[in-house]
């Protein structure tokens, strides 16, 4: 049995782990996919106080490193239930083990939303990316587009525009919503092409994407333009499903305030997946502190 069982290996999970290591507690932490969570596919950090610059990828692997140094068990296994209360002990379900638990903290994040249209799964991997750093690279000296308004989506076309003959970048409303500084950048880059307010509604392409059709949001007037990669960059979903008989939600998210308690008795949550106004970095980690300083306080007094 564990201590505390920890589910997502993102910013908050693993800021989780170092802080519930660190209070002597055995920990064991699960992860679907890659440690990292949505940060990994974020080419550079510069707004993560004390660190003037960083990629993802590496602030993730440092995150990495310190919690398994400090002795945290990472599990590479999507987990599927929780099971169990407080009175009684928990035990977390992946597809290929169980673990007991006398506290859990639910850190599973958000997953990229899709565009819901025609062909985009079957082109996703052949044109259609979530990820402008792990993909980029395919499309050298060639033209693509990013879709969305977000800090994303303008990261992903200043990054592309490094390598790519061309980017344009479509969002819905002709004001963006990610930060001025890299608004201004994006609208000096020679190399960046602003469609607004236009939608992406088609999809051109048999083996892989070839065209995409947009829409104007204004007049509803319809346009091709070719490009042999989309990055997807809208936001995204809660990843929450698995625990929605356990503790409660609003819109997919798990209701919790600051305290990161949530309405089942030594569950916590940390990061995007909760009720919250802003989603960063270093919300994500102060919610892994704040979810495994109540979880060590929980063990303590049920010990
Ligand atoms: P986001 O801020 O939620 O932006 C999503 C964008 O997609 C918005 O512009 C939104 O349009 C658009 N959108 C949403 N649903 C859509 C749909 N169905 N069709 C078309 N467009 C749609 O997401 P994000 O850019 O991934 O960022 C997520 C969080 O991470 C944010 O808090 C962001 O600040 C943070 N982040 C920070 C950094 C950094 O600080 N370095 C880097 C990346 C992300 P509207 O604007 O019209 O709603």
């Amino acid at each position: 049995m564990a201590d505390i069982v920890i589910i997502g290996a993102g910013p908050a999970g693993m800021s989780a782990a170092i802080y519930a290591r660190r209070a002597g507690m055995s920990t064991v932490v699960y992860e679907a996919s890659m440690y990292g969570g949505q940060i990994v596919n974020t080419p550079e950090v510069e707004n993560y106080p004390a660190i003037q610059k960083i990629s993802g990828f590496d602030f993730a692997t440092n995150l990495y490193d310190q919690m398994t140094n400090l002795g945290a068990e990472l599990r590479m296994e999507p987990v599927v239930a929780i099971e169990g209360d407080a009175a009684n002990g928990f035990k977390v379900r992946s597809e290929y083990s169980s673990e007991d638990a006398k506290a859990v903290i639910i850190a599973t994040g958000a997953k990229n939303r899709q565009m819901g249209i025609d062909g985009e799964e079957r082109l996703t991997g052949h044109g259609i990316s979530y990820c402008a750093t792990c993909d980029g690279a395919f499309f050298k000296g060639q033209d693509v587009a990013v879709f969305g308004g977000g800090n994303t989506a303008v990261e992903d076309a200043l990054y592309l525009a490094n390598m790519c003959n061309k980017v344009f970048l479509i969002h819905r409303r002709n004001e963006f919503r990610a930060e001025n500084a890299l608004v201004e950048q994006a609208r000096a880059n020679d190399k960046i092409e602003i469609i607004t307010p236009k939608i992406v509604t088609g999809l051109k392409g048999e083996d892989k994407l070839t065209a995409i059709s947009l829409t104007d949001m204004a007049d509803g007037r319809e346009q091709m333009i070719d490009v042999a990669a989309l990055f997807v960059a809208i936001g995204q979903v809660p990843a929450a499903a698995p625990f929605a008989a356990l503790v409660a939600q609003e819109n997919g998210y798990i209701v919790a305030g600051e305290d990161c308690r949530t309405s089942a008795e030594g569950i916590f949550v940390a990061g995007d997946g909760r009720t919250k106004n802003v989603r960063q970095l270093t919300t994500a980690a102060a919610d892994g502190a704040v979810a495994a300083l109540a979880a060590c306080d929980f063990v303590r007094a049920n010990r």
